[in-house]
């Protein structure tokens, strides 16, 4: 069975990057019938932020990213913090002392610091001498005795053979060890491991079997297989996912806006539309993995998806395959977001539970937007959310998109105004006054009536073009034009946004009769 990890570090929320890595560790355990990992790599204190924890659990959980082991969900592999393992690390390190593969080193900051400029002076990028390597048991023995401060380097001019380095996004990796730092730390003086160390025995330790993480882990792996290699232990498939960027190319960060997934929940995006959107946006034909008989050939993926394919979990977890991955950077466009976002919308408004969830997720947010409207009940909200259909990209734009739902509209607005400017008073007042008419004769149930074919009665009747006609009735009940925020609209115009406003007859629906011939009168 092959088990996963996914192994954030709790130095702040997680970000969109930490989402994805989540989650292809999740399709890639599910598509194989395996299991997962939560594990909290806490062994810089330096960089611990409080609530992290809590802040990455509440993320995964909204985004339907359930762990199996993990912090709340122990088991077989725990415990589930690196900083309770700590004798763990210790052990190894003793074992790869014993074995000559590592050694105690007990040169204080300064004497490296000296040693590296040393170095530097003398043209070489190395950080270290490897003086401690040389030093003589009774030396090192006497040092233990007196307690002195030290720290456990690994031994990199001992190890054992090293095959061609595999990545299953990356192909194979050509003179990876070339960057191989010389004799890095696996533990530090005050007995915690750095993350190589860690990782590497937790991975080995949990059971790992394959291992998907960013790719600025991509220079470690060379002596992670080192140290696995020492420890005559077996190796995990490893995976590294490229980064994110923004649109314009430049690395995902804070400072260039929403980044961090409590964004995405606050914002009301749909939490399978984002998973939706960052897995495709990471697909494409992958160049970089040669076939193991002609190195020169390129192989593209059995399966890439569309970018904007709308899938559901269960879906992504069907179709996924870790060959479309491709080993390029990737870009989040914003405006894919927002088309993926408004079909896993209608996909769940079209179910009458998903349809009651949603308007409850948006309740507050209307009630906040219309304070003193008596119609922000969640009935009419469901209604709103019915009739806009195809044309909300996110749920929280509600109030903006039919204000005229929840209150009476604003006809001394800009934009009525430049509506009614449109159509001669006359017209106006025509529509008005025989609408008005015909519905004050109306006496079966407003649920019978056909709406739209008494509004074609009275048009006829005026011999009025259907363009003016419904002009001067939508002005007259929504004082809206028909397309209220134009740049997101444009934003997205390439994917066939609907951008006419909810058809005026379902307008007149929802609204009822009597608030109907009150806007009229
Ligand atoms: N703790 C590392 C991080 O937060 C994860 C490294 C890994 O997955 O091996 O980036």
């Amino acid at each position: 069975m092959v088990l996963l990890r996914f192994a954030p570090s709790p130095t702040g929320p997680l970000h969109l990057g930490g989402l994805r890595m989540a989650l292809y560790n999740h399709l890639f355990a599910r598509k194989h019938g395996g299991k997962w990992i939560l594990r909290i790599e806490d062994t810089d204190m330096t960089r611990y932020v409080p609530g992290s924890v809590d802040g990455i659990r509440k993320s995964l959980e909204w985004a339907g990213l359930n762990y199996d082991f993990g912090p709340g969900k122990e088991g077989e592999h725990g415990p589930y913090f690196q900083s309770e393992r700590l004798d763990l690390y210790k052990s190894y390190a003793g074992k790869l002392i014993e074995s000559g593969h590592a050694y105690r080193c007990f040169c204080t900051p300064d004497s490296l610091a000296e040693t590296k400029e040393k170095l530097a002076r003398a043209g070489s990028s190395a950080s270290y001498d490897r003086k401690c390597l040389h030093m003589t048991e009774e030396e090192v023995a006497r040092k233990m005795k007196a307690g002195s401060k030290h720290t456990v380097r690994f031994n990199t001019t001992v190890v054992p053979s090293r095959p061609p380095v595999q990545d299953l996004i990356f192909g194979q990796l050509k003179d990876a060890h070339a960057s191989l730092a010389t004799d890095p730390i696996l533990l530090k003086s005050d007995l915690f491991p750095t993350y190589h160390l860690a990782s590497v025995v937790d991975d080995h330790e949990m059971g790992i079997t394959h291992v998907l993480r960013g790719e600025e882990w991509l220079p470690s792996l060379p002596l992670h297989l080192d140290l696995y290699a020492s420890l005559k232990i077996p190796t995990p498939t490893y995976g590294h996912m490229p980064i994110l960027l923004n649109p314009d190319g430049s690395k995902m960060s804070k400072r260039h806006g929403d980044v961090q997934v409590a964004d995405f929940i606050k914002r009301g995006w749909e939490p399978e539309a984002v998973l939706n959107w960052v897995l495709l946006s990471g697909l494409g034909v992958h160049h970089n993995v040669p076939a193991p008989e002609d190195a020169s050939q390129t192989r593209s993926a059995s399966h890439v998806p569309d970018s904007t394919k709308i899938m559901g979990l269960e879906a992504m977890i069907n179709e996924f395959d870790i060959s479309a991955v491709t080993h390029r950077n990737t870009i989040l466009e914003g405006s894919k977001l927002e088309y993926i976002n408004k079909h896993h919308l209608m996909a769940r408004a079209a179910h009458p539970g998903g349809l009651q969830s949603l308007a409850e997720k948006v309740h507050v947010e209307v009630k906040e937007s219309f304070p003193h409207s008596q119609y922000t009940t969640i009935d009419m909200i469901k209604k709103a959310i019915l009739i806009l259909e195809g044309r909300l990209t996110n749920i929280y734009d509600i109030p903006k998109h039919a204000p005229f739902l929840f209150q009476d509209p604003d006809l001394a607005s800009e934009q009525a105004q430049s509506m009614r400017s449109r159509i001669t008073s006359e017209d106006y007042d025509r529509v008005v006054r025989g609408v008005r008419a015909r519905l004050e004769s109306v006496t079966e149930p407003w649920e019978d009536l056909d709406i739209l074919g008494l509004l074609h009665k009275e048009r006829e009747a005026l011999g009025l073009s259907n363009k003016v006609f419904m002009k001067a009735l939508r002005c007259a009940i929504t004082g809206m034009k028909v397309c209220h925020d134009l740049t997101s609209i444009l934003a997205t115009d390439h994917f066939n946004l609907v951008k006419d406003g909810p058809a005026l007859a379902d307008i007149l629906d929802v609204l009822g009769r009597e608030r109907v011939l009150e806007r009229l009168r």
